[in-house]
């Protein structure tokens, strides 16, 4: 089906075939006309799903039919977890209104930068708000927006939001923005407390779900490969060697790995970056453009980019350390198999890793053959934790993990 049976009109079909889109994706077909019918949506979707844009496109085709006159007021409002999600979403609309006679101007609220220029840039005139819901409860307190005039409210990767304890902030927002507007909830996992911020947000959304939802996963071949952890940096070499991949992210568990592990590379003779929440936001800027231009080709970094890190063509996702959770696992993998391509996901098992990873598996309901590589094989006794001892991170985050994921904004 192509772009143009959704209602779309020619000048932003236009900029969707500029940005190389050929065909919606399941969740595009879906919600694109809900939201032209202004339905309130609660969409179970996937990054690498084309989330995004099903709500960029619709929000801008009923934007262009609109009078609007004077100075331009606030009437989007997107709530997203990340920097980088917010900064990729500001130029999604940027390029997909290229063409559009009346260009609305999207603004960027993220932590890291002058609050002042932020604020500055709303004043002179902005239609499209994009910020995470800490730098926007900030502004929000300067009392120098004016919110009164929000059409669409838009909370993108909400299960991500909550792990920052968005769910005390959202009765702040609700209360700053009118009663009256269209509400776009999307979410990758729908736990408790997703149903009980939609039901505050709204009473009328629809739910979408795609019957594909797992595509994205299916096109990902998982791999569990056995290794010692003294080994996974010489296996890891190993395999760029052999494999010759294009673009590799490597999942470390903290911060000072990633900086560590890049430099030993590095000596090594390949191209590495490290990518994790210390850094400032306009190194962070530059390393994913990097990235993406391929000016490196290795990048480790910490669960910071396993949400919203929109880079295509990730041949390989590499779990140098597991992720705590199966909806970690779930996002780290994601990062690779985008837009329709296939990619590979290898986690490393080391002797204590074993019973975490069954259960990350029992939870994503996958089962994985464990491999072991000639030269790296496993050697030891697999570790057990003591019983009692919860193995894997459960539902809730404790407040540590939130503390630290906080940091890592
Ligand atoms: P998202 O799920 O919004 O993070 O999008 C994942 C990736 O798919 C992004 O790089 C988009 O640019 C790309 N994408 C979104 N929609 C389409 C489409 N209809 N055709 C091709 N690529 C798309």
């Amino acid at each position: 089906m192509p772009f143009s049976k959704l209602k779309i009109s020619k000048n932003i079909l236009k900029a969707i075939e500029k940005n190389g889109y050929k065909e919606p994706t399941p969740i595009q077909e879906k919600v694109i006309p809900l939201v032209l019918e202004a339905k309130d949506i609660m969409a179970r979707a996937q990054t690498g799903s084309g989330k995004s844009a099903s709500f960029i496109l619709p929000i801008l085709e009923l934007y262009s039919h609109k009078d609007y006159e004077g100075k331009a007021k606030i009437r989007v409002l997107i709530l997203t977890p990340t920097r980088e999600l917010t900064l990729q979403i500001t130029k999604a609309f940027e390029s997909f209104s290229e063409f559009l006679e009346k260009k609305p101007k999207a603004v960027a609220l993220i932590g890291g930068e002058s609050i002042g220029d932020q604020l500055f840039e709303i004043q002179k005139g902005c239609d499209i708000l994009v910020a995470t819901a800490g730098r926007f409860l900030d502004v929000l307190s300067k009392k120098q927006m004016n919110l009164s005039h929000i059409e669409f409210f838009v909370l993108d990767e909400a299960d991500k939001m909550l792990s920052f304890g968005f769910e005390s902030e959202l009765d702040l927002i609700l209360e700053a923005i009118p009663q009256k507007r269209q509400n776009l909830l999307f979410s990758a996992t729908y736990p408790q407390k997703i149903l009980s911020i939609t039901s505050k947000i709204t009473q009328t959304a629809l739910e979408i779900s795609i019957d594909n939802e797992e595509q994205t996963v299916e096109k990902i071949t998982q791999r569990a490969i056995e290794v010692n952890h003294e080994n996974r940096s010489p296996l890891l070499r190993h395999l760029l060697l052999e494999h010759k991949w294009q673009r590799v992210l490597v999942f470390m568990a903290n911060k000072r790995a990633t900086e560590n592990i890049a430099q030993k590379f590095i000596k090594h003779g390949f191209k590495a970056e490290s990518f994790h929440g210390d850094l400032h936001q306009e190194d962070r800027n530059y390393t994913i453009e990097a990235f993406k231009t391929k000016d490196f080709n290795i990048l480790f970094a910490t669960d910071l980019v396993a949400r919203g890190l929109h880079v295509d063509d990730i041949d390989c996702v590499i779990n140098f350390d597991l992720p705590r959770s199966p909806s970690d696992y779930i996002h780290r993998i994601g990062r690779t198999a985008r837009a329709g391509k296939s990619g590979t996901a290898i986690s490393f098992i080391g002797l204590e890793d074993d019973e975490h990873f069954r259960l990350i598996e029992k939870r994503s309901q996958i089962k994985l053959q464990r491999e072991q590589i000639q030269g790296f094989e496993l050697k030891g006794q697999r570790i057990q934790k003591p019983k009692g001892q919860a193995p894997i991170k459960g539902k809730g985050k404790s407040k540590k993990d939130k503390l630290r994921e906080k940091k890592e904004l």
